[in-house]
């Protein structure tokens, strides 16, 4: 299978001007092919770099796609720098011409002069017509790698690959589909995992099979390549049926699930409602669970009980186990959790209270401690985490939502089991 590399061209991306879409935009599409891009590079409009990227590109047989940079202004480089790469010239494409005359004359205009060198293609190359704006693209082999170089506006470049660049492309993929999955998992740190499925993640495999963490959570990335659809997607079967029997019940779902709707599917089977009492999350449980449509069948709401007369008020958190154990405490987010459940007339209650930092930390009680309680009809536990002390105030707070909806996940599976 050819591998691509994407370059973005445009100082406006390097300054950080503008967030690059077209690069993760064309990835997608050429995993959809059956190519696979290894390397996406971001280049200023300078000829130098542009060059240096062409040639590092074309070293084997690649497919390489670039957008941006073919403009009519000074700045726009990217025609020039296939052309010094390809040692040529560039030369003018009749076609192109009368392409960019018309796209003016529809519009009742005149040419200005300086359209003209969006005309001009590196000799031995083709223009691709543009059916939605005045920069052709540019289509050339070099060294045995194909250069396609489209506009930079994204619905121009998405257009134009469309129309022209994907049935080409289809071509090389020799067929081969690749298709994704994400097995979403919370509950074990990365390494760990990693331990249990480190079969199926050497090098080489297929399926490929990764890992990316974020806020908690983990997810196990599958790609699969396949001569069809039908037997990439069994392969993506059975590699997640083999992960998922080496991680039990730390999955909770795949692709779009969320923590929160593996959550309200369990809740919504027993028919059984949730009420939260939220401290050091501030209303982001509650956030998470009503981001699902539908979620008023089992979220009956939350106190956000931030101050400690919230928790004493609202939830009857009783000012002694204040006084003696503190608002960030096992006690705490136990009589949260009850007096939640109790005020909101829930079946379960989740409760959250911890230190999220930058401040407030001591040596006992360090920034990052956040206890997780959970009353259920007959009881109500707690239970202690430590989400990392160096961490940024949002990064605990969102790992805190996160591990919260988790720990009820798997009360709701223990419960369930019983
Ligand atoms: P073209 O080659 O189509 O003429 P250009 O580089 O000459 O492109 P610019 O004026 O630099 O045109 O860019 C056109 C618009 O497209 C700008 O708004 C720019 O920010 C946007 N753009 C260019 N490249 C990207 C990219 N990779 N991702 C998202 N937006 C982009
Ligand atoms: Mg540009």
């Amino acid at each position: 299978m050819r591998d691509a590399w994407i370059l973005s061209i445009g100082t406006e991306l390097t300054l950080g001007q503008t967030v690059d879409t077209n690069a993760p935009w064309l990835a997608r599409e050429l995993a959809a092919l059956g190519l696979r891009c290894a390397e996406m590079r971001t280049i200023s409009d300078d000829l130098e770099p542009i060059t240096r990227s062409i040639r590092a590109a074309c070293e084997a047989e690649r497919v390489i796609l670039i957008t941006g940079g073919l403009g009519p202004t000074d700045d726009d480089l990217t025609r020039n720098a296939i052309a010094v790469a390809a040692e040529v010239d560039l030369e003018l494409c009749p076609r192109s011409l009368d392409a960019l005359r018309a796209f003016f004359a529809a519009r009742g205009r005149d040419m200005p002069d300086r359209n003209q060198v969006q005309a001009m293609i590196p000799r031995g190359a083709t223009a691709i017509d543009n059916t939605c704006g005045t920069a052709p693209g540019i289509h050339t082999r070099l060294s045995g790698a194909d250069i396609f170089a489209m506009p930079g506006v994204p619905y121009e470049m998405k257009t134009m690959f469309h129309r022209d660049v994907a049935p080409a492309l289809r071509a090389f993929g020799g067929g081969a589909v690749l298709l994704s999955r994400i097995v979403r998992t919370c509950g074990l740190p990365e390494a760990t995992l990693g331990r249990k499925i480190a079969t199926l993640m050497t090098r080489g495999r297929n399926p490929e099979v990764g890992t990316t963490a974020s806020l908690s959570e983990i997810g196990v990335r599958i790609n699969a390549t396949a001569p069809s659809r039908e037997q990439a997607a069994t392969m993506l079967d059975q590699t997640e049926a083999e992960i998922r029997n080496r991680l039990g019940d730390i999955v909770y779902g795949r692709d779009d699930d969320t923590l929160a709707g593996a959550v309200g599917g369990l809740l919504r089977a027993r028919s059984a409602t949730l009420a939260l009492a939220e401290s050091c999350t501030g209303g982001l449980i509650g956030e998470l669970m009503t981001d699902i449509a539908g979620s008023s069948e089992y979220f009956l709401g939350g106190v956000i009980s931030y101050a400690n007369s919230a928790k004493r008020d609202l939830l009857g958190v009783r000012p002694e186990t204040l006084d003696q154990h503190g608002a960030v405490s096992e006690q705490s987010a136990i009589e949260m959790a009850i007096g939640a459940r109790k005020a909101l007339g829930a079946d379960f209650a989740l409760s959250v209270t911890g230190i999220a930092g930058p401040g407030g930390g001591s040596t006992e009680k360090p920034v990052g401690l956040v206890y997780i309680g959970i009353a259920n009809p007959t009881a109500a536990i707690a239970r202690e985490y430590h989400l990392g002390f160096d961490s940024p105030r949002d990064v605990i707070r969102q790992r805190a939502a996160r591990v919260a909806l988790n720990e009820l996940r798997r009360h709701l599976l223990r419960d369930q089991a019983k």
